[in-house]
């Protein structure tokens, strides 16, 4: 699908989560959430790390309690990537997070408080430079905007965040991110529909409780994918009820299906047919499992035969197309060599470092 030309995200405003820029037609960036307890500042220290490493942009950690707030001190300290602060319930622990170095703290506005709560936490990431995010959730809207519009719909959704915002505006504080997460796609779609036509702060989208990473990328990739191809959205989180790090997999995925951000390989391969002589299901897994760990922007295809392999990919930077017991090597839609069935995984990866020696 062809992005529409009159792009939401080009004309958010641009905030900074310390050097990762949201908004103004500032690349979608990636963003996760740890698993691990904020209060063992080694092991979320770890995952941070490995997040940054598969090109996670932003990291968000859970606040439960002071003891969490106060170990962001350790973990703020030289992290590689920004990290978020999420709090829910207690806004005390929001001004404790900024006070300890958070990047950028996410309020839920259902549940932070009322006015002169949310001041003093605007108040406090004003003189510390960092950008709040109002985190409406479809399962904690506030019991005033659910009597107030009917429920759970785009509207208690929409008017929740707005309410927020200009809490946040009265107090002379504009860096703000918004989202409106819901576990349905179809009214996270329309929910940000909405507010997309109401207000120029940049938007974080997901689809919350999104599921198994199966389930979960796809119900993602709907939602997020759908608002992004519309121009909406300036920053991601996939969530899956699994790794953090497959979160970030997904979330490039969505975006490089979308052709909006382009990290790591690329991997194409065919559904297989009649054709197919080799165990193609078996070699296209174990070339995914090698991409995982390679950082180019390649595009790799795995196709069943010779017959449409290279002509149907020919836009591949390098791949292999079954025979019988056989692969054939071919890249950018030419034949470079044949290769056994049980080697071709080993020379397809050879023929890669090749590529890479030579581009040097
Ligand atoms: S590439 Fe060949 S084997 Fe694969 S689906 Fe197409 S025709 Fe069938």
């Amino acid at each position: 699908m062809k992005e529409q030309d009159n792009k939401h995200r080009d004309t958010t405003r641009l905030v900074h989560v310390r050097e990762v820029p949201l908004g103004g037609g500032a690349p979608v960036a990636v963003q996760s959430m740890n698993m691990t307890d904020t209060r063992d500042i080694p092991a979320t220290r770890a995952q941070i790390a490995a997040l940054a490493d598969c090109g996670c942009e932003i990291a968000r950690v859970a606040i439960p309690d002071l003891e969490a707030a106060l170990a962001l001190r350790e973990i703020c300290r030289d992290t590689p990537i920004p990290v978020v602060a999420d709090i829910h319930f207690d806004y005390r622990l929001a001004l404790e997070s900024i006070r300890n170095g958070a990047h950028k703290i996410r309020i839920n506005p259902g549940n932070i408080g009322d006015k002169d709560r949310v001041r003093e936490v605007a108040l406090a990431a004003k003189e510390h430079g960092i950008p709040i995010r109002v985190g409406v959730n479809s399962g904690s809207l506030s019991q005033k905007m659910l009597d107030l519009h009917g429920g759970v719909n785009r509207q208690s959704m929409v008017e929740s965040a707005l309410e927020n915002i200009r809490m946040l505006e009265d107090n002379g504080f504009e860096d703000i991110v918004v989202s409106l997460k819901a576990s349905d796609p179809l009214l996270m779609i329309e929910s940000y529909r909405l507010l997309a036509g109401r207000t120029r702060y940049p938007l974080h989208l997901g689809v919350t409780e999104a599921g198994t990473p199966y389930e979960g990328s796809i119900r993602s990739a709907v939602g997020i994918g759908t608002l992004l191809a519309e121009g909406i959205g300036d920053t991601i989180r996939v969530s899956l009820t699994g790794q953090p790090e497959e979160e970030v997999r997904a979330a490039y995925a969505i975006l490089k299906a979308l052709r909006l951000r382009v990290r790591g390989p690329e991997l194409i391969s065919c559904p297989t047919c009649g054709r197919t002589q080799v165990d193609l299901i078996r070699v296209a897994a174990e070339v995914e499992q090698r991409l995982k760990s390679e950082k180019r922007n390649i595009r790799v295809a795995v196709m069943g035969c010779a017959v449409n392999g290279p002509g149907e990919a020919r836009e591949a930077d390098i791949g292999i197309a079954g025979g019988k017991g056989e692969f054939l090597l071919f890249s950018k839609g030419h034949i470079l060599r044949k290769v056994n069935e049980k080697d071709a995984v080993e020379e397809l990866f050879r023929e890669i470092d090749r590529m890479e020696e030579n581009a040097r």
